[in-house]
C-alpha cells in the first residue's frame, strides 16, 4: 500500500519562509539562546514586580479589569515578546493577587519556595508526561520515590503506594472511587442495588469536595452524612459511632469515613486514633483528608498532631498548601497498593497489559489523569536543596504566628474568636455593641479591605453568622501585620456601624421615607 501526499502538502506554500519563522518559536536545539533570553526577561519582570509590590492586591474590580482583557485581539499577535510582556503587566501582573505579601491572609495559598520554582522551570521546559515510562523515564522514578517518602512519613507500611494529583479535590475524588469499589466488591449484590445505599460519613466541618465526589461517583443525593463536630470543631467520635450504627440499622452501607486533618476553616484535626478504632471495628474504609495538615509530616515540633494518620486506608496531601509548593502539587496515598487497580485501564496505544507484566512502571495505571505534569520535580528539588526539616520549620513558624494572632484577638474586646486552631487559621468577627449589625459590618469590612488592597482576609459562616478568617501561611507575616490588619478591619466595620445607626436614629422629615444608607 502506498500513501499519497495530502493535497495541501503538495501545493507550495504561498508564503515561503513562514514555516521557518514559525519554527523559531519552538524550543529546540536551534533556539536555546532565545529560550535563555526570553525566560531571563520574564524572570526579571516578575522579580521587579515582587520587589515593588506594596500591597497584596490592587483592589481592581472585574468591571474595571475585564475591558482591558477584552480589548486584546487574540488574532493579531504583537510578535515582539517584550511587547507581550508589557501587555501582560496591564492584564495580569499589575493587578495580580500576591500570596507572598505579608498581609495576604485570606485563603490556603502559600508563598512558594525558590527551589520549587526551579523545578517548575525545568519541568515545563522538558515537558515530561508522567502517564508512562516511555514519556518520562526518570520522572516516573522520581515521582515514585516521593510517593514512597510521603507514605513513609505517614507510616502507611510496606504495601503503600499512591500517585501525584492536581489537588486535594482530585485526591479526595480518587480516594472515594477506591473506597466505593472496595465497598461494592465486598457485597455479592448487583452494583445498581448497592449504589443508592452507600454512605460517606464526614465531619460537618469537612471539605465540600467530598460531596462533589459523591455526586460524581453516582451516589445518592443524601450519601454524605455530616457528623456533628464539638465546640472545638473536631468530629465527635460518639456522634460518628452513632451514625455508623444508625446506617447499619437502616440497611445502609458506610463505604468510607472521611476524617479531616486540618479543616479548611478552623484548622482543627479530627481525633484520628479514636476514629481509626471505630473504622477498624466496623470494617469501614478510613480516608484522612490532610490537604491542609500534611505540613505536620515535616514539622520538627508538631508531628504528633497527626498521630493516628498511619491507620488510614487512604490519605490526601496538598504540597501546594503546607509544603510551600506552587500550584499544582498534591498526592493521594493508599495503604494497599492493590486498590489502585480500580483506576487501571489498559489502552493498546499507551499502556498495554503486556507492559504491566514486564513491570514497566506506568503511573497512568494508578491515576485518574492521562497526560500529567511532572509536579513531583518541584518537591524533589525542594527536598534536595532545603531538606524536610527546613520546610517543616517554615510551617511551624506560621503555626506559632497563628497562636500569637489568637492571643491577640482573645485579648481584644472589639473581636470575638471562634476556636483555637491546631494549625494556622483564625476565625473571628468584629463585635459591635449593636449586635444586629454584626453580620453586615463584617461583610462590609471584608469588602472594603479588599477594595483598598491593603490586606486580604477571608470570610466564612459559623452557625449561620458571618465571620472573618485569617489563613496564615506566610512566615514573613508578623504579629504587627496582624495587629495592623485588625485595626483596619475594626475601622471599616465601626464606620459601617456608625453610618447605619445614624441613619436608623435620624428622624425623617414628615412625609419622606428614610432612605437606605449605602456605605462605601
Ligand atoms: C483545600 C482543601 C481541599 C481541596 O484541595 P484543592 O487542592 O484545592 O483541590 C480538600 N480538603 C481540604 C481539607 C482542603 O483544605
Amino acid at each position: 500500500m502506498t500513501f499519497q501526499g495530502h493535497p495541501a502538502e503538495a501545493a507550495p506554500s504561498p508564503t515561503s519562509g513562514r514555516p521557518t519563522a514559525a519554527r523559531a518559536h519552538l524550543f529546540h536545539q536551534g533556539t536555546v539562546d532565545s529560550y535563555r533570553h526570553l525566560l531571563a526577561a520574564a524572570v526579571d519582570r516578575v522579580a521587579h514586580r515582587v520587589a515593588d509590590v506594596d500591597r497584596p492586591f490592587s483592589g481592581v474590580t472585574p468591571a474595571r479589569l475585564a475591558p482591558e482583557v477584552d480589548r486584546v485581539d487574540l488574532d493579531r499577535p504583537l510578535t515582539d515578546p517584550a511587547a507581550a510582556l508589557d501587555e501582560l503587566e496591564s492584564v495580569y501582573l499589575r493587578d495580580a493577587v500576591w500570596f507572598h505579601h505579608p498581609r495576604y491572609l485570606a485563603h490556603l495559598n502559600c508563598p512558594v519556595v525558590i527551589p520549587a520554582l526551579l523545578g517548575e522551570a525545568v519541568l515545563s521546559a522538558v515537558n515530561s508526561s508522567l502517564d508512562t515510562w516511555d514519556q518520562s523515564a526518570g520522572g516516573t522514578l522520581i515521582e515514585r520515590r516521593l510517593i514512597n517518602w510521603t507514605a513513609d512519613r505517614i507510616g502507611l507500611g510496606p504495601t503503600a503506594d499512591g500517585v501525584f494529583t492536581s489537588g486535594g479535590t482530585q485526591s479526595n475524588l480518587q480516594a472515594m472511587l477506591l473506597a466505593r469499589e472496595e465497598a461494592l466488591a465486598a457485597v455479592a449484590r448487583p452494583r445498581e442495588d448497592l449504589l443508592p445505599r452507600l454512605r460517606i460519613l464526614t465531619s460537618e466541618a469537612g471539605h465540600f469536595s467530598v460531596q462533589k465526589s459523591a455526586k460524581l461517583l453516582g451516589l445518592a443525593r443524601t450519601a454524605v452524612i455530616p457528623v456533628e463536630a464539638g465546640p472545638d470543631r473536631r468530629m465527635r467520635t460518639a456522634a460518628l459511632a452513632h451514625e455508623i450504627a444508625r446506617c447499619r440499622r437502616d440497611g445502609l452501607i458506610v463505604m468510607a469515613v472521611v476524617a479531616t486533618a486540618g479543616t479548611t476553616d478552623f484548622g482543627t484535626i479530627d481525633p484520628l486514633p479514636a476514629i481509626a478504632d471505630l473504622c477498624r471495628a466496623a470494617g469501614v474504609w478510613l480516608h484522612v483528608d490532610a490537604a491542609y495538615g500534611c505540613g505536620l509530616l515535616v514539622s520538627p515540633t508538631r508531628r504528633h498532631l497527626l498521630a493516628g494518620i498511619e491507620q488510614a486506608d487512604s490519605v490526601t496531601v496538598d504540597y501546594h498548601k503546607s509544603f510551600f509548593q506552587p500550584v499544582s502539587s498534591s498526592a493521594l496515598l493508599v495503604r494497599d497498593r492493590a486498590v489502585l487497580r480500580h483506576a487501571t485501564y489498559h489502552a493498546d496505544y499507551l499502556n498495554p497489559e503486556r507492559m504491566a507484566e514486564q513491570h514497566i512502571p506506568n503511573q497512568v495505571d494508578k491515576s485518574l489523569q492521562t497526560t500529567r505534569r511532572f509536579d513531583a520535580l518541584k518537591l524533589w528539588l525542594t527536598l534536595r536543596i532545603m531538606g524536610p526539616d527546613t520546610v517543616g520549620t517554615l510551617f511551624d513558624e506560621v503555626l506559632d504566628l497563628a497562636a500569637d494572632a489568637w492571643r491577640l484577638l482573645t485579648a481584644d474586646p472589639r473581636f470575638e474568636v471562634v476556636t483555637r486552631s491546631q494549625l494556622s487559621t483564625v476565625v473571628f468577627r468584629y463585635l459591635p455593641t449593636e449586635h444586629h449589625l454584626a453580620d453586615d459590618a463584617n461583610l462590609y469590612a471584608r469588602e472594603a479591605l479588599a477594595a483598598s488592597g491593603a490586606a486580604l482576609v477571608a470570610g466564612t459562616k459559623v452557625d449561620g453568622a458571618h465571620y472573618l478568617k485569617f489563613t496564615l501561611l506566610n512566615p514573613e507575616t508578623t504579629v504587627d501585620d496582624i495587629a495592623h490588619v485588625l485595626d483596619l478591619v475594626a475601622d471599616h466595620a465601626s464606620r459601617y456601624v456608625r453610618t447605619k445607626t445614624a441613619a436608623e436614629t435620624a428622624v425623617p422629615p414628615a412625609g419622606v421615607a428614610a432612605q437606605p444608607c449605602h456605605v462605601g
